[in-house]
């Protein structure tokens, strides 16, 4: 097929795509929770003739498309899941669990991947196979990672994956990737400082959690201003500092949240080192003492410049209305999608969502996907499956 008419046949199935995506919308399941979701998308999958795996990870779906006799194979890959928000969209699909919401615009990357299912189900213009992943929970508890130690790719071998998401900002298609680290590692430490409280007449007579956490806190920021290299992105984010009942009262703990961004090894190690140690050290200097989870979270990123330039390719064949954009940085948000990429070649790449004021950012609860992406985000990867599959 050439790209023209990926764009065709699918544009002939958009209000079919609309459709999946409102309802997909209008019944958000949050991670590990998507049981409708990965029945609907199983059951379209076996419609088209797709050999469809399910249970992996849960509510993750595989479905495997084969034609040919080409030994090569390319994974494809959509999240399912969907935020703790209370939607206020208005929209006459909005959704009809309270307190749940699409604020990501997963909905839409299921329905694009679904689109592409149906494009290659029905035109079969590769050799090879495609296994298009469904995968749960990517929103902070790692889904694709679970997928993989459930033997993903073991069981369905990918020469390289591709995912998307879409972008807010960005003109609605406009395409945007880099080659190597394209969104950051993110650690998430808990801190819980303590001390002798008391009386808050007497402060002389304790050591004061609240007063040691602010001085941690404060000196957290040195961390990115005096100790990463000014090259190189960084992020230490206290977003939780709880502590204390009363005026008068001391307490005897303060607790900290913290989120720990970094695109590099080296720097991921030096934040860790630094933020124990300042933690340590400056609750101890104040008559404290501090216990720190470091939990490690999502690693960076990083796309191979291979597939990467193959992805920008297909991008600029399929001839959006806006100049591709080569990103000069990542951006500072995570991905579980990174957990993938740890294993196979690939790339993560971004389409714009639209930058007009309606179009909200991702994770708010007036946020929505752009219905316009649909097809196009689906001819991508109809079309990256054509090329990386070519038929001889
Ligand atoms: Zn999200
Ligand atoms: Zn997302």
């Amino acid at each position: 097929m050439t790209n023209s008419t990926a764009l065709d046949r699918l544009t002939a199935h958009a209000s079919e795509l609309r459709a999946i995506r409102h309802d997909l919308h209008q019944h958000p399941e949050l991670a590990f929770e998507e049981t409708r979701t990965s029945e609907i998308v199983a059951r379209e999958l076996a419609r088209l003739g797709c050999t469809v795996t399910r249970d992996i990870a849960g509510t993750g779906v595989v479905g495997t498309l084969s034609h040919g006799h080409g030994r090569k194979s390319i994974g494809l890959r959509a999240d399912m899941d969907a935020l703790p928000i209370v939607e206020t969209t208005g929209l006459a699909y909005a959704s009809r669990t309270s307190g749940k919401m699409h604020a990501c615009g997963h909905d839409g990357h299921t329905a694009v991947l679904l689109g592409a299912a149906r494009y290659l189900a029905e035109t079969r213009d590769f050799d090879g196979t495609v296994h298009l992943i469904f995968q749960p929970a990517e929103e902070n508890i790692g889904g694709a990672e679970r997928m993989i130690e459930e033997g993903l790719f073991k069981r369905f071998p990918c020469d390289a994956v591709f995912a998307f998401h879409n972008w807010p900002g960005l003109p609605t298609g406009q395409f945007a990737v880099r080659p190597g680290t394209i969104m950051a590692a993110v650690d998430t430490p808990t801190v819980i400082i303590s001390g002798p409280g008391g009386h808050g007449a007497i402060p002389h007579k304790s050591a004061d959690p609240i007063v040691a956490a602010s001085a941690v806190v404060t000196a957290l920021q040195t961390i990115v201003a005096r100790n990463v290299d000014p090259t190189e992105p960084a992020v230490v984010t206290v977003g939780a500092f709880n502590a204390g009942t009363a005026c008068n009262i001391i307490p005897e703990s303060a607790r900290l949240e913290l989120s720990v961004r970094s695109c590099s090894s080296p720097v991921r190690k030096l934040l860790a080192e630094r933020i124990q140690a300042i933690v340590k050290g400056v609750s101890e200097a104040h008559g404290c003492k501090a216990a720190i989870d470091y939990e490690f979270g999502y690693p960076a990123t990083v796309n191979t410049a291979g597939e990467t330039q193959f992805a920008r390719e297909v991008a600029a064949e399929l001839k959006g209305a806006h100049p591709i954009i080569d990103l000069g940085a990542p951006t500072m948000i995570s991905e579980d999608f990174a957990y993938m990429l740890e294993v196979n070649p690939g790339c993560y790449f971004m389409l714009g969502n639209g930058d007009g004021p309606e179009r909200k950012m991702l994770h708010t609860p007036d946020y929505d996907f752009n219905d316009e992406l649909l097809v196009l985000a689906a001819a991508q990867f109809g079309r990256m499956v054509e090329r990386f599959l070519p038929k001889s």
